[in-house]
């Protein structure tokens, strides 16, 4: 379970909250000034960020304000809360690296987890 900080009520649930998306969408000065394509863009098209993400959040089941977070995509751990409006914090991206390489020694386990001793469980 998930511990979000409303910046107005103070930590709760993640059961109360509920994620709008993606934070610092800014809606184009003059839309009819676009072509479809930017448009549509504007609409649809979101960050799919692993790593640090800026969300707007609504405390839907507390005071019903929305704020934005920085969350973490990969660990879930959310960074920072803050109220419509204020300036994103400055979090540096996190670079992750692609999964370490499977064990080949054929002497270990590959997970020992799943290894049970069938003969004790007799
Ligand atoms: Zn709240």
């Amino acid at each position: 379970m998930l511990l979000i900080t409303c910046p107005f009520c103070g930590p709760r649930d993640e059961s109360e909250f509920a994620c709008g998306g993606e934070a610092h969408i800014v809606r184009p000065a003059d839309p009819a000034a676009l072509t479809d394509a930017q448009w549509a863009d504007y609409l649809f098209m979101r960050k799919n960020v692993k790593g640090v993400h800026f969300e707007r959040w609504m405390h839907s089941h507390g005071c019903r304000r929305w704020f934005n977070a920085a969350r973490d995509t990969v660990t879930h751990q959310f960074l920072a809360f803050y109220k419509m409006g204020e300036q994103a914090p400055d979090i540096a991206p996190v670079s992750y690296t692609a999964r370490p390489a499977p064990r080949t020694d054929p002497a270990l386990p590959a997970d020992p987890a799943l290894h049970t001793d069938r003969e004790g469980a007799r």
